[in-house]
């Protein structure tokens, strides 16, 4: 199935300077910044800049240069935060909703970097 992106859902409007963001890093590809309503101390999205919905799309259409570039701000920005575990962080979460069942809320491929508390279980029942 070929993917339809929309071009005026609210992360395309960001990459346009539409909409403000609290950016935390930007690279060529792609760009971090601050979830509006976070889930912890540290909630970060991190986005590739091309028009990819979701993680499968992004992985069968981008370049390797993209995802080259996604893939490491997602570890930079985990060092940057300072919760790299090991020594100095206390660890993160990694998460990308996609489609219905995941329960994703806005059609733009994004990873949740989310950090800074004990996160309990992985997932929850339903709602
Ligand atoms: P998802 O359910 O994975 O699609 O999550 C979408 C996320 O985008 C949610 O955590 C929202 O809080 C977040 N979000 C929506 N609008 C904005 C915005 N303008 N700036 C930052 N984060 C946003």
């Amino acid at each position: 199935m070929a993917y339809s992106y929309d071009t005026e859902n609210i992360f395309a409007k960001i990459l346009r300077g539409e909409i403000p963001n609290n950016t935390v890093m930007e690279s060529e590809h792609a760009l971090a910044f601050r979830d509006i309503n976070p889930q912890a101390p540290d909630h970060v999205l991190v986005i590739p800049k091309g028009p990819y919905v979701c993680y499968d799309h992004f992985a069968l259409e981008a370049s390797e240069a993209e995802i080259v570039d996604f893939t490491r701000m997602i570890g930079a920005v985990a060092r940057e935060l300072g919760v790299q575990p090991g020594e100095r962080g206390a660890g993160y979460r990694l998460l990308s909703n996609a489609g219905e069942d995941g329960v994703q809320e806005v059609p733009h491929l994004h990873v949740h970097l989310v950090a800074g508390r004990r996160l309990g279980r992985m997932l929850s029942p339903a709602s």
